[in-house]
């Protein structure tokens, strides 16, 4: 497969075409960012680790059915994905209380849910990434419902695999998001899993190993994906 020509370039990864029109090369970039992008720096070796963590937990999850775009790793920074029509939505949920469902609604922070949260989003950093419901998503032809349901069945069941893998690494998946593509009529989970896109404690000490350590400037990013890299991926720890 050859890489092409940019076709696009966002916060945390640049999308390139290929000489197969149904295939596109997604590379992770070294640059972190939050707040829709208002708080910007850059983190050497991020691009890497995102990969290959994202890398992973695709394949991982392709092997319990789950239709994912990932095709195979290319590169420390890169994998090759199936060319997608993007919902223009982030699908959120989340098993333990933090980040927004904190400010907005007062839920203490670590609540345990009784139930997952399912919630939507739409995807424009412009009016920061506004909360909506699933007859928006059907009323602006972003998907139907039989769609929405594909949806919500599959970030479920991506629920249920990850908390069960992360549980066994001694890691608690406290929430995280998802966007999906189009190819055809057929939805394909896309985009990423990472640390940038998913809240992720250690199970003993509650210690915030994802990107919160960047957006609450609480330090040792790098080292906290670094370390969540080889606890997720059952890696040997690193020599001294
Ligand atoms: P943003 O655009 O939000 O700054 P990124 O830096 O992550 O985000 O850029 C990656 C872009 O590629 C996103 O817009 C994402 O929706 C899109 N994307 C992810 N997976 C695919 C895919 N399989 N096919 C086409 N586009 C994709
Ligand atoms: N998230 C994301 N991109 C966004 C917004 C949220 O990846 O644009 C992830 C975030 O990392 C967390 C989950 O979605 O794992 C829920 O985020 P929340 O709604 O609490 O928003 P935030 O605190 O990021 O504003």
């Amino acid at each position: 497969m050859e890489k092409r020509e940019l076709l696009h370039e966002g916060k945390a990864k640049r999308i390139y075409a290929t000489d197969n029109s149904y295939y596109v090369v997604q590379e992770f970039k070294d640059t972190i960012s939050a707040f829709d992008g208002a708080k910007k720096s850059v983190m050497a070796g991020k691009g890497e680790i995102n990969n290959e963590i994202s890398c992973y937990l695709f394949e991982y999850l392709n092997n319990y059915q789950i239709p994912t775009h990932f095709v195979q790793r290319l590169s420390a920074t890169e994998m090759l994905v199936k060319k997608l029509e993007m919902i223009p939505i982030e699908v959120v949920m989340r098993n333990i209380a933090a980040g927004s469902l904190v400010k907005r609604y007062g839920i203490e922070e670590a609540k345990v849910l009784d139930y997952p949260i399912f919630e939507l989003y739409l995807k424009d950093d412009e009016r920061h990434d506004p909360m909506i419901s699933e007859s928006f998503t059907f009323a602006l032809g972003h998907c139907t419902p039989e769609q929405m349901r594909f949806i919500n069945r599959i970030t479920s069941k991506v629920n249920a695999v990850l908390k069960s893998l992360f549980d066994r690494r001694g890691l608690a998946l406290v929430d995280f998001k998802l966007e999906f593509g189009k190819m055809d009529r057929e939805i394909f989970l896309a985009d990423e899993i990472s640390p940038d896109t998913c809240r992720i404690w250690d199970k003993k000490t509650s210690k915030k190993l994802d990107k919160d350590r960047f957006r609450k400037d609480m330090g040792d990013v790098e080292a906290s994906y670094r370390e969540l890299m080889r606890r997720i991926m059952n890696m040997p720890p690193e020599k001294e």
